[in-house]
């Protein structure tokens, strides 16, 4: 018995394992490079699964269920029975972002610009001045759907919000942060050129792009209502630092957890208990709506499949005992702001994936603080397989706060904790983890399923 918990990193762990972290790694950017928005992170999980024969029937012992293209749950039967609970893992889809106004498109000056109204915990001053591609689906009238993606392909243009040159932000630089940028100026370019044909137009810029956009998927300024258009940085997911050993990229927060739910549960043979992989929208403001964690979407498949597989139970029951992990990232310990973390509760990037008891701000208010049981319970799972992992809380007590949807799980009286690799530059454009990480939440999810 080792008195002292000596914590081990994943460097020392996996020192023999490099070549397959490296192609895990290539994989995982891959993704991250193929889905900035919850509705692309459902494709590309329907898409896995049906190179896997697996289908939305519910017949068979293993299916998933997509609601609104925005969220989906996949379900696989375990042997025993379903009243003796599932393991679930749930991972939300979306990302913070900035969002087109519904009235987006105008013209200023000489410019044609894009309103936005920004989603999720973003700092403003982030999203100036870099490349913005534009993601998203335009609805149609007769319900023909338009899928839009421009500035991903190296051919594509990209879109930018300009920031303000220093020689003119005298009085800006005197602002506070959080008055200096402002959301209504959160405006990007969409083009220049004036339309030239038809004397009679109005806002000949705003015309030539919405000309643009008519010839290119068939839609006109009304159809800008019915749809959901985002900016999301056009930065490619890299590789970051000479070793080649952490991993940039946008939307880390929360699709690295989505990608090794997803790996982890595509490994399993059949299972003890039911194992249920849920993906959601909307975590970022708040998990409200239908498609979010506070939906009632994952108690209607429970009772689905109660019914389905013939078993005289409660759905109570099943939530009873079930255990689960709320899988979000942590803020790893910031180098250049270590003050703002008690460095002995920190997360560091390369020691593996976090256990966050409790989130929450100000004596732990809106948190789920998971049981010491189930914390025990874990820990044995991870220890017998020798793979790493580390306790952390947000940073200092009274410094700021956060939450995910582990509160909105605990309700129904299953067990369940925040579990998740630590990331740098959180809800920023390119945020940095750690590919040792990946892995060992990779490894670590594949052991709680089985
Ligand atoms: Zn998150």
């Amino acid at each position: 018995m080792e008195i002292i918990h000596k914590q081990k990193s994943c460097y020392e762990i996996f020192k023999d394992e490099l070549n397959k972290i490296d192609s895990f790694a290539k994989e995982y950017i891959n993704f991250l490079n193929n889905c900035k928005t919850e509705r692309e992170t459902v494709k590309w999980i329907e898409d896995r699964l049906i190179e896997r024969d697996i289908s939305s029937d519910s017949s068979k012992s293993i299916f998933y269920r997509k609601f609104k293209d925005k969220s989906i749950i996949v379900v696989r039967r375990g042997k025993r029975l379903l009243k003796q609970g599932t393991r679930i893992i749930g991972a939300h889809l979306d990302s913070p972002r900035l969002d087109f106004k519904q009235h987006p498109i105008y013209e200023n000056t000489y410019l044609a610009m894009v309103k936005t109204h920004y989603y999720g915990g973003i700092r403003k001053h982030q999203w100036f001045s870099i490349p913005l591609a534009i993601h998203g689906v335009v609805v149609k009238i007769d319900g023909t759907k338009v899928n839009i993606k421009i500035g991903e392909d190296p051919k594509d243009p990209v879109f930018v919000i300009p920031d303000l040159l220093p020689h003119l932000a005298y009085k800006q630089n005197d602002k506070k942060l959080s008055k200096a940028f402002e959301a209504e100026k959160m405006n990007a370019i969409i083009g220049s050129m004036p339309y030239l044909e038809e004397e009679e137009v109005e806002d000949k810029i705003k015309f030539a792009v919405l000309s643009i956009l008519s010839q290119k998927y068939s839609i006109t300024e009304e159809d800008l209502y019915s749809a959901e258009l985002q900016f999301v940085p056009a930065y490619q997911a890299k590789f970051v630092g000479l070793d080649n050993s952490l991993i940039g990229g946008y939307g880390q927060d929360d699709r690295i957890c989505v990608f090794c739910g997803v790996k982890s549960f595509l490994d399993q043979e059949v299972p003890e208990y039911t194992q249920v992989l849920v993906g959601w929208d909307k975590e970022e403001i708040g998990s409200e709506g239908a498609t979010s964690a506070r939906s009632r979407f994952i108690e209607y498949v429970l009772e689905e499949i109660i019914d389905i597989w013939g078993e005289n139970c409660h759905l109570s029951e099943v939530f009873l005992n079930t255990k689960a992990i709320s899988a979000d990232v942590h803020a790893a310990l910031d180098p250049d702001y270590q003050d703002l973390h008690d460095k002995l509760n920190a997360s560091k990037l390369g020691y593996g994936p976090v256990f966050c008891k409790f989130t929450g701000h100000r004596g732990k208010v809106g948190a789920n603080d998971a049981n010491a049981e189930y914390i025990a319970f874990l820990r044995h799972k991870l220890n017998k397989k020798n793979i790493p992992w580390q306790m952390a809380e947000l940073g200092k007590v009274d410094e700021g706060g956060g939450g995910t949807v582990a509160k909105f799980l605990a309700r129904y009286g299953m067990d369940i904790i925040d579990f998740g690799p630590g990331i740098l530059g959180m809800h920023s454009p390119y945020e940095i983890s750690s590919k040792y990480d990946l892995y060992a939440t990779y490894l670590a999810y594949r052991e709680f399923y089985k």
